[in-house]
Formats: C-alpha cells, structure tokens, sequence
C-alpha cells in the first residue's frame, strides 16, 4: 500500500486495512516520511485532516521496530492535548493502530480520579496522552518521570494557549531530555504561537494542510 512507502511497519499496515484506511491524507504522506527519519515538526493542520495518524505511525513504527518495553514510572513518548475528549480520542487512534503489537497507551486528564492513572503509571507506558494540569500533578507527585521520553508531541497548540496551558507546558516540557524529537500542530500560527514553536522545535520541516 501507499503506506508501506512511507514505511510504516508492516503489524502496523494491517491495523490500518482493518481501519478501512486505503491511501495516506496529504498531512500522512508529506509528514511521516521526515517523521520516520528523526526530524522535528511542525504541522498546521486542523483537525478532521488525520493529523492524529501522522504522528501516531511513525511513533508506533519506532516501537515496533525497538521492540523494548516501557520501563516503571517512565513514558518513552508523550502527546499533550488541550481537552479530555480530544486526549481520549488520541489514545484510541494509538490502540488502533498499534493493536497487534502490544503497545501500552495511558491517558491522564484532569476530572477523574488518580487512582487509575497511578497504576498505569506505575507499570510505564509506551504512550502517555495528557492534559498538561493534571499531567504536572502527576510529575510533582513524583508518579512518572519523563527523563527518558525522547518524542513529545503538542497537539493543539493554539488551543493550549487559548485555555492558559502555556506554563504547565514550559514545566513539562524542562523535565524532557533536550535529545529529543519534537513535534508541534496548530491550526492557527499567530505570533505568539509562532514564537513558542520557535523555542520548541529543532530545525523543523514545515507542513501546512
Ligand atoms: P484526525 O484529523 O486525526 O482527527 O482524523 C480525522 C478522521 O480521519 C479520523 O476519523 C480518522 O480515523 C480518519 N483518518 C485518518 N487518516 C485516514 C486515512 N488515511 N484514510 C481514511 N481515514 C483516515
């Protein structure tokens, strides 16, 4: 398929037929091949333009090629979105695509209880999705350390900065390694938005839908 291509692992590919997916969107097939070979991104793209499998196929490609476990307390990747219905929507798309290769996917947003997420936590996962609030609840707490998450993807960005997440975000963003790749979407790119891009990323390729 046009997917196998672009490189995406083939445990992958059949989780995409089973999706009913047959051709990557144009964010798919201009991103992930950059994506795949290490480098920062940054996307402007609203939602509805698959954005979300963008990022999620060469993240799960990197695992499945890896085949390493999350190790207690740590996440080797992190998304962070501006809402639950959207962080929960992110997880999903995660399960679905890596659906038979055993990926570990947590998500921690405020409005429910701790409970659930410490034991998540605690195991490790593979892929963290978080509301940045309740995520630095979860750092000062000591429940998860992100030292070894070396892809962190920000999803929304306009929308964080809208609903005030900016300096949550700076303090998660200081407890990841500076080695790492970054990934930055947003529909808009307005000054601000632009500048803290700019701070974010590493020498990105550009990708507008
Ligand atoms: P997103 O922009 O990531 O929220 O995705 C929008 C919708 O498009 C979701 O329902 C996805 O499941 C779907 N989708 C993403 N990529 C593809 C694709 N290559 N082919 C068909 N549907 C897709």
């Amino acid at each position: 398929t046009d997917f196998a291509a672009l490189g995406v692992a083939e445990t992958i590919l059949r989780a995409l037929s089973k999706e009913g997916y047959e051709k990557p969107t144009p964010i798919q097939a201009q991103a992930i091949p950059d994506l795949m070979k290490g480098r920062d991104l940054l996307g402007i793209a609203q939602t509805g333009t698959g954005k979300t499998a963008a990022f999620a196929l060469p993240i799960l490609t990197r695992f499945a090629a890896e085949r390493k476990v999350a190790e207690p307390r740590h996440a080797r990747a992190l998304v962070m979105a501006p809402t639950r219905e959207l962080a929960a929507q992110i997880s999903e798309s995660f399960r679905a695509y890596g659906r038979f290769m055993g990926v570990q996917v947590a998500t921690v947003v405020g409005g429910v209880s701790y409970g659930g997420q410490l034991k998540a936590l605690q195991r490790g996962v593979d892929v963290l999705v978080a509301t940045p609030g309740r995520l630095l609840d979860h750092l000062e707490a000591g429940n998860v350390r992100l030292d070894k998450t070396d892809i962190v993807v920000l999803d929304e960005a306009d929308h964080m900065f809208d609903l005030g997440f900016i300096v949550p975000i700076r303090k998660i963003l200081a407890k990841l390694p500076k080695k790492r790749q970054s990934l930055f979407f947003s529909a808009t790119m307005p000054r601000e938005i632009a500048s803290l891009a700019g701070e974010f990323l590493n020498n990105p390729v550009e990708v507008s839908v």
